[in-house]
């Protein structure tokens, strides 16, 4: 890998650290050559602390080590981008990022979707003169209450198997989209959500 430690005339560049499985940004460190190749040797991110001006692994005293998954170098060759597992909280003031961020799983649009349905959730909580949106089909379901979501969740997986039987990719696609949209309020009418699943499988694993 060819990076340009010199670019800013101190031998070091910036190294941003991602956690592996959630991409969220835990914290931002320094690296001189040294740095790079004792990370690269022990498989734990190790930084040149430009407080303690020495080799400084992330994790020595605290135990919080970021164990290596893979470096990429970008454009320019003058910034890093470290994938890594972490080891308990990443930042030494207790939290998961340098940023007071937890570091908790998001599955992109999914998650948005489920903060939309969050949402109706909460306007079914109101009464009816008083909603903003009379409309909502969302809404709708949560009025008719758990077994009518059930249901849905039942008709919708019953129309995906039947549409997997059939070569209309189409027709798949949709009935798998209809599935996850009412399995997600099905989770969510539960007072779960998507993370809770994904614990579930990860102890699993
Ligand atoms: P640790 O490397 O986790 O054993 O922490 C040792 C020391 O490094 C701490 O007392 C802080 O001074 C510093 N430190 C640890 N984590 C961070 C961080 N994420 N950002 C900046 N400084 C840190
Ligand atoms: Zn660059
Ligand atoms: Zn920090
Ligand atoms: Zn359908």
């Amino acid at each position: 890998m060819n990076i340009d430690f010199n670019k800013n005339n101190d031998g070091l560049v910036p190294a941003i650290i991602q956690d592996a499985s959630t991409k969220n940004v835990l914290m931002l460190g320094y690296m001189n050559e040294e740095a790079f190749l004792k990370t690269n040797e022990t498989k734990k991110v190790t930084f040149f602390s430009r407080t303690k001006k020495r080799l400084w692994t992330k994790g020595e005293e605290s135990g919080n080590y970021l164990h290596l998954v893979s470096i990429k170098n970008d454009c320019d060759n003058d910034t890093l981008l470290i994938s890594v597992n972490p080891e308990g909280p990443t930042c030494h003031k207790g939290t998961d990022t340098c940023w007071a961020e937890d570091n908790e799983p998001n599955f992109g649009f999914l998650s948005q979707l489920e903060g939309i349905i969050a949402k109706r959730k909460r306007m079914s909580e109101v009464e009816p003169e008083l909603r903003e949106d009379k409309n909502s089909y969302v809404v709708s379901l949560f009025d008719a209450g758990m077994n009518k979501i059930a249901q849905k969740v039942g008709e919708e997986a019953v129309e995906t198997v039947i549409e997997a039987k059939d070569d209309n990719e189409e027709l798949f696609l949709n009935e798998s989209a209809d599935l996850l949209f009412h399995y997600l309020i099905l989770l969510k009418a539960k007072g779960y959500s998507l993370k809770d699943i994904a614990e579930v499988l990860e102890k699993r694993h």
